[in-house]
C-alpha cells in the first residue's frame, strides 16, 4: 500500500476523551472512529487488524475441529422467551419492535439460536460431536460504555457452541476450547491466563475467563505467580484426545488463578506468600460448561445408541475479537505509539522515503516495495512529501515491526536502513539484504 494513495486519518493531539493508552491510539493512529456512545466505525488501519485477528482465531478454531457459520444480528424475541433469557437477560439486551410490534433484539450472544438450529437439524448421537461457531457483531447495552472497543455496545465477538452426548464429551469441548485459547491468543503475542471464573447470565458451574493482565484492566484478579511462567509454545497436541486436552487444562489451572467473583481469601492464602499477585486483567475471552440449561429448556434432544431421548450437554466459548485489539495495544506500546506482533501487524514493514520525488531514493523505495511484496509481505510505503521527522512520527505511532528507511545519502554508499520498531535499533544494510531481513 502506498501512502499516498491510503486513508489514514493521523490525530496530531490527544483526543481528551480517551482515558487509556490503547483508546489513544487507535483513536491517534486512526484506526476507528466513535459513530455514538459506545459504537465504532473502523478505519482502514484498524479493520486490516481486525482482519489478522480474525484469521488467526479461524485457522485455531479449524485446527481444534470447530465449523464455522454465520448467524443474524437481529433475532426474533420468541426463542428468548423459551429459555426465559429474554426477562431475565435485563437492560443490557437492546429490543426493537419492527413494523408489525413484533419484538425483536440485537443478539448479545446466541444460545437460543444455535440451540434452535441444532434441535432442528440433528436428532440422533451419530451426529455428535458437533462443535459451530461464528465470529459476529453482538450488541449489549452497556451501561457505562468506556475505553474505546475495550467496552462498546456493539462489538465483535466470537461465540461457539458444543453439542455433545455425555458431560464427558463436553468436558472435552470445553478443554479443546481451552487449549485452542491458550494458542489462538499466543499467536496474537498475548499472554492470556485461564482463570476460575463467574457464569453470569450464560448460567453453568465450569467456567474460566481468560485474562490479560494489564493496569488498565476492569476485572480485580488473584494468582500464583509460578502461572505467568507457562507457555502453550509450538506444542503438537491431538484434539481428539481426552487425555492430552485434559493434561493441559490440568497444567494451566491447576495453580490459583481466580477473578475477584470467584476469589477464596483461605485458598489464596495457601499459596506461597511471595507468589500471591493481585492485579488486574482484561477479559479476552471465556468458556462454559453449562449442561443442558439450554437444550431442556428448548428440548433439544437426540436419541442415544438405546434408542432413548436425551438432552444434550452443551457449552459456550467467547473471544473479544474487537477488545483484543485494546488488549493487545495495552500490553504492547510505548510513549511513541503501539508496538504490534508480527502476527497481528496491519502492515508488515514501514518504506520511509526521505526524498520523494528523488529519482534514485524513489527506484529504491519501489524495488523495496516490489520485492517485500513478492515474498508475500505488505508493505506500507510513505511516498508523501512530508518531512522526515512527521514520517517517522507516524511511523512509530501506527507501531509497524520494521521500517526500512531510504534517502540519497544512504543510496551513495549503497544502504538502507532498517529499524526495529520493538528495539528501536537500526542497521545500515543493502536493500536486499535489509528485505531478507524481514522475511
Ligand atoms: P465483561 O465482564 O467484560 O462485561 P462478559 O463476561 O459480559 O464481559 P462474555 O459474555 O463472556 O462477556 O463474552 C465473551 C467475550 O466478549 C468477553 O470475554 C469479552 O472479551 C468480550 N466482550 C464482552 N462484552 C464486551 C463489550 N461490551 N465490549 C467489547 N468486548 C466485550
Ligand atoms: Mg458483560
Ligand atoms: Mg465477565
Ligand atoms: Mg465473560
Amino acid at each position: 500500500m502506498r501512502l499516498s494513495r491510503y486513508f489514514l486519518p493521523v490525530l496530531k493531539e490527544t483526543p481528551a476523551e480517551a482515558q487509556i493508552v490503547s483508546h489513544r491510539y487507535m483513536l491517534r493512529a486512526g484506526m476507528i472512529k466513535q459513530a455514538s456512545a459506545g459504537i465504532y466505525s473502523w478505519l482502514p488501519l484498524g479493520y486490516r487488524v481486525l482482519r489478522k485477528i480474525e484469521e488467526i482465531i479461524h485457522e485455531e478454531q479449524a485446527r481444534a475441529g470447530h465449523i464455522p457459520m454465520l448467524m443474524p444480528t437481529i433475532q426474533s424475541s420468541d426463542l428468548w422467551q423459551e429459555s426465559g433469557r429474554y426477562d431475565a437477560y435485563g437492560p443490557e439486551m437492546l429490543r426493537i419492535r419492527d413494523r408489525h410490534d413484533r419484538d425483536m433484539l440485537f443478539t448479545p450472544t446466541a444460545e437460543e439460536l444455535i440451540t434452535d438450529i441444532f434441535r432442528s437439524h440433528v436428532s440422533s448421537y451419530k451426529d455428535l460431536p458437533l462443535t459451530l461457531y461464528q465470529i459476529q457483531w453482538k450488541f449489549r447495552d452497556e451501561i457505562r460504555p468506556r475505553f474505546g472497543v475495550m467496552r462498546g455496545r456493539e462489538f465483535y465477538m466470537k461465540d461457539g457452541y458444543n453439542f455433545d452426548l455425555t458431560k464427558e464429551d463436553a468436558l472435552h469441548a470445553y478443554n479443546r476450547h481451552l487449549v485452542s485459547y491458550l494458542r489462538t491468543y499466543e499467536r496474537m503475542g498475548l499472554q492470556a491466563i485461564p482463570m476460575r471464573a463467574d457464569s453470569g447470565p450464560i448460567g453453568g458451574d465450569d467456567t474460566h475467563e481468560f485474562l490479560v493482565l494489564a493496569e488498565t484492566g476492569e476485572s480485580e484478579v488473584f494468582y500464583d505467580s509460578e502461572i505467568t511462567e507457562l507457555t502453550f509454545g509450538n506444542r503438537e497436541i491431538d484434539y481428539d484426545s481426552h487425555e492430552q486436552c485434559r493434561a493441559v487444562l490440568e497444567e494451566f489451572t491447576s495453580r490459583y488463578a481466580r477473578t475477584d467473583e470467584t476469589h477464596d481469601e483461605a485458598l489464596f492464602d495457601q499459596v506461597p506468600e511471595d507468589r500471591r499477585r493481585t492485579a488486574r486483567g482484561i477479559e479476552v475471552g471465556q468458556i462454559f460448561y453449562f449442561g443442558t440449561k439450554y437444550s431442556d429448556a428448548m428440548g433439544a434432544t437426540v436419541s442415544d445408541r438405546e434408542g432413548n431421548q436425551v438432552p444434550v450437554h452443551m457449552g459456550s466459548h467467547g473471544i473479544g475479537v474487537s477488545r483484543l485489539l485494546g488488549a493487545i495495544i495495552e500490553a504492547s506500546h510505548d510513549d511513541k505509539g503501539i508496538i504490534w506482533p508480527e502476527g497481528v501487524t496491519p502492515f508488515h514493514c514501514g518504506i520511509v522515503n526521505l526524498k520523494a520525488g528523488d529519482a534514485e531514493a524513489d527506484k529504491a523505495c519501489e524495488a523495496i516495495y516490489a520485492a517485500l511484496r513478492a515474498i508475500g509481505l505488505d508493505p506500507l510505503y510513505d511516498d508523501t512529501e512530508e518531512r522526515a521527522g512527521a514520517k517517522f512520527a507516524t511511523m512509530d505511532l501506527i507501531g509497524l515491526p520494521w521500517r526500512i528507511t531510504v534517502g540519497p545519502r544512504g543510496l551513495k554508499n549503497g544502504v538502507v536502513e532498517l529499524t526495529s520498531r520493538r528495539t528501536g535499533e537500526s542497521e545500515e544494510l543493502p536493500p536486499e539484504e535489509a528485505v531478507q531481513r524481514i522475511a
